[in-house]
């Protein structure tokens, strides 16, 4: 085994046409988007399949197999895990390098020059490489390794915006923002005088974008936009909003915390300027998670946290601080955890992001028609450019009543506002229950899934 905790090839290896090869560390600048187009359906059609993702050459089955959780039962039941959106279920390659991170590595990182410090280092920035290769990065260095979203919003939050921002200025986001994506903003609004500005939605959970673009007026100093919707599914169309924001001088922040465990990405292609990902939802640990941004605005940015492992001197006189990324890092980080997740990323990269794509749709279509079928059921979230979230309600039923009997069932889905208050506001509704699906779930699990709500529906009738 190589130092970082690399895992062998997948036992069940599709083929990799063309991935990652253009993902190199060159030091040149992003180009600016549009520069260098990316085929469409990548980035706002996920699964459909222009952009070469298959699903029937690979043995799914086998690949279910990786993950031991999906053995268990609950109340008697095999579990039907339908709750990826909210944290995925994690393969054995991934508990085993977290595991194998302890047993063999374990040091801090930056520290020690013995050799478990140099190897436990090696992981930790080789999970860095990793990371700028998902996400097509322009270099390692634009790669902040954080705990999750939550953490790179609120850097940005704090680093970024709360030096720019001044009376009258507006943070743009849309009407389906997580919490992570507009409390931190709101945060700095409160102590520079500036406000928040809603980008609308129509009742399918679509991105009217012409008033996305309409929003963008010059008081406009910011805006943050989530790719893919935690509580609808929607892909949102980024390339063409960056694209805007862009044209306006606007620095464009993409949550991609969901986008990241679903759809191939390719940060300069979008041509963002801050991208976030979290690892807990792509088959990573917890706690785990990166910041990327564009070079220059990392440069330009304080540090947010301040303590060991940022600074270059200290005197009681004043501090140095570390190039980008490490003066983001302050203190000893998750080392294990990204162990973990650089184990994730190669384990979603050897099936290919492409593959899982197109293996997601295929069950959402097989989803969907089935729980329209059903009377009463109303599903929130329905725009023909949509990731495997299905969020719901039954006529008459509470979602924690739902989710709940659904529990019983063996069939975990969540319950909830979601983290997506003003978008509970929007339709109207205290919370909805969320059948998020992954690669590894069957048919048969939607079936059973299916089955279930129907003898729910009967107990509540
Ligand atoms: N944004 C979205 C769209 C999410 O779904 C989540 C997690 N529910 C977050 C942000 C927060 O991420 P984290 O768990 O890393 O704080």
């Amino acid at each position: 085994m190589n130092a970082r905790g690399k895992i062998g090839p997948h036992p069940n290896p599709p083929p990799q046409a063309g991935e990652g090869e253009e993902r190199g560390t060159p030091l040149s600048l992003p180009p600016l988007a549009g520069e260098e187009p990316a085929p469409e359906a990548l980035l706002i059609g996920g699964a459909r399949r222009a952009d070469g993702g298959e699903s029937g050459h690979i043995d799914w089955i086998k690949i279910r197999a990786d993950f031991p959780i999906l053995t268990r039962k609950v109340h008697g039941k095999p579990l039907i895990y339908l709750d990826s959106a909210n944290t995925s279920q994690r393969p054995r390659q991934v508990i085993e390098a977290v595991d194998r991170f302890y047993r063999e590595h374990n040091a801090n990182v930056s520290r020690a020059v013995h050799q478990l410090g140099e190897e436990a280092t090696a992981i930790y920035e080789g999970a860095r490489d990793q990371l700028a290769a998902f996400l097509g990065a322009n270099h390692r260095d634009e790669i902040v390794m954080t705990s999750g979203t939550t953490m790179a919003t609120n850097l940005v939050a704090y680093s970024y915006l709360l030096p720019r921002l001044k009376p009258g200025d507006a943070v743009l986001v849309t009407r389906m923002e997580h919490h992570a994506d507009i409390v931190p903003w709101q945060l700095i609004c409160k102590l520079t005088g500036a406000h928040i500005k809603v980008a609308p939605i129509n009742e399918s959970g679509e991105l009217i974008v012409e008033k996305f673009i309409d929003a963008l007026t010059p008081e406009v100093k910011f805006a943050g936009v989530v790719h893919v919707s935690n509580v609808l599914g929607t892909i949102n169309p980024v390339k063409e909003l960056a694209r805007e924001c862009r044209k306006r001088g606007i620095p464009l922040l993409v949550d991609g915390s969901q986008a990241a465990p679903h759809l191939p990405l390719d940060v300069k292609a979008i041509g963002c300027d801050f991208y976030c990902v979290t690892g807990h939802k792509m088959c990573g640990p917890t706690g785990t998670g990166a910041l990327w941004a564009r070079r220059e605005l990392l440069d330009a940015m304080p540090p947010f946290f301040g303590g060991g492992e940022m600074i270059r001197t200290v005197s009681f006189d004043g501090t140095t601080f570390a190039d980008v990324p490490h003066k983001f890092e302050a203190g000893t980080p998750n080392a294990a955890g990204f162990a973990g997740l650089a184990a994730a990323v190669d384990y979603l990269q050897g099936i290919g992001m492409a593959n899982i794509a197109a293996r997601e749709h295929e069950l959402l279509d097989y989803a969907m028609p089935r729980l329209e079928a059903i009377p009463g059921l109303r599903i929130f979230g329905t725009a023909p450019h949509k990731a495997a979230v299905i969020s719901f309600l039954i006529d008459g039923v509470h979602a924690h009543d739902l989710a709940t009997l659904l529990d019983q069932e063996g069939v975990a889905v969540r319950s909830g506002h979601h983290c997506a208050h003003p978008l509970m506001q929007f339709y109207g509704v205290p919370a909805t229950c969320r059948a998020s699906l992954a690669f590894w779930n069957t048919e048969a699990e939607i079936d059973a899934f299916v089955d279930a709500i129907g003898r729910v529906r009967k107990l509540l009738a």
